[in-house]
């Protein structure tokens, strides 16, 4: 480890659980790489909702609080046993811990390559909202050609990247999106239709002949659920990501029998990106496919790190599209 490393970083912290004006911007340590981690300096951190079910306490975690495990930079130190990896590298991780922060330390197993083509703040929308959408149309229902596919929040992050990536594997795409603009951006990444949330139900039965989609992909959960899973076909798949209108109460199984022997599963990223080789496949896929222009990335919102607190009420409001990254 180089001696000349700063000894200390400023960093958005959430002091206690609640609304987004927990947040306070601290002088904290800049944290030391054990063995196999490396130290990168922030040149972006990726914004995603889980950080505000953490901030507000929906999930259970220790206060103060510095979130984040998205984020893109350069390695400027390396713990002991790291191999492949170098000083002066440019990398995007999933897997780190308080990105929110000007620099952090991640896992050196679980870093992405940036190549020099894409910009390094654009990187951070590639791990974690990149790897959601490719696990759940790879792995947790693989998309084939022909399948209908259903996503919510098509404007979203990983909304846009999963209608793309669902279109390339050669499904029909439907998704919902809460306004006239989003709807547009939501048709702009590939989708074949997109419904407004009062009906779309009955649209995803109309368009379907009756039938319904093979996998329903929703990350908005209380508000949608129900609905959602009205519109899977006999024997398809309901796949729960997230809870952006809130979670889902206590669910009855006896329900999938009676509406079609339906699957359910509620999968989440770490589960999907067990291994360094897990990693670099999906990373793997996801830089072909924009090297090849198959995808496109969406950073629509940039905030400074310190004003972490309006990014959050941006994401909360619904006033967001697309990846918001927070940059030091
Ligand atoms: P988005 O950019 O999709 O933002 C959330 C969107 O959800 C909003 O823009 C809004 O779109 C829609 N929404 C619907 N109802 C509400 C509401 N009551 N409050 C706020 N938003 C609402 O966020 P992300 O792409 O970061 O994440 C999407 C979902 O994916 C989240 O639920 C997140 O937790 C989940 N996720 C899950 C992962 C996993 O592995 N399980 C990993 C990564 C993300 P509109 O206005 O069009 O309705």
């Amino acid at each position: 480890i180089p001696v000349e490393l700063p000894e200390n970083m400023h960093a958005a912290v959430v002091t206690h659980a609640g609304g987004p004006e927990n947040f306070e911007w601290r002088e904290v340590p800049v944290p030391t790489p054990s063995a196999g981690q490396v130290l990168v300096e922030t040149a972006a951190a990726g914004l995603n909702f889980i950080e505000t079910y953490q901030r507000s306490g929906l999930y259970d975690v220790q206060y103060p609080f510095i979130p984040g495990s998205e984020a893109s930079g350069t390695v400027i130190a390396v713990g002991e046993d790291v191999a492949d990896v170098a000083v002066g590298d440019r990398v995007a991780t999933a897997s780190a811990s308080e990105t929110y922060a000007e620099f952090f330390v991640a896992p050196a197993d679980k870093l992405l390559p940036v190549p020099d083509t894409i910009d390094l703040v654009e990187a951070a929308a590639i791990p974690l909202q990149g790897m959601t959408a490719h696990y759940l149309c790879r792995s947790t229902f693989e998309v084939k050609d022909g399948h209908n596919v259903f996503v919510t929040a098509g404007a979203g992050g990983v909304g846009q990247l999963l209608i793309q990536m669902c279109k390339h594997l050669g499904a029909n795409v439907y998704t919902v999106a809460s306004s006239k603009e989003k709807r547009q951006i939501a048709l702009d990444a590939g989708a074949d239709d997109v419904f407004d949330y009062d009906n779309f139900g009955e649209k995803l039965r109309e368009i379907t002949n009756g039938v319904g989609v093979d996998v329903v992909y929703d990350g908005v959960g209380a508000d949608t659920f129900d609905t959602s899973l009205s519109a899977v076909r006999t024997r398809g798949m309901m796949v729960l990501f997230g809870a952006a209108s809130g979670p889902v109460p206590p669910f009855d199984l006896q329900r999938l029998n009676s509406s079609g022997s339906l699957f359910v599963t509620r999968p989440s990223l770490a589960f999907y990106t067990l291994t360094g080789d897990e990693v670099s496949w999906r990373a793997g896929e996801i830089f072909g496919w924009l090297a090849e222009g198959v995808l496109k990335l969406s950073v629509d919102e940039r905030f400074d790190l310190k004003d972490a607190a309006d990014a959050h009420r941006a994401l909360e409001s619904r006033a967001t599209t697309g990846k918001t990254v927070l940059i030091p």
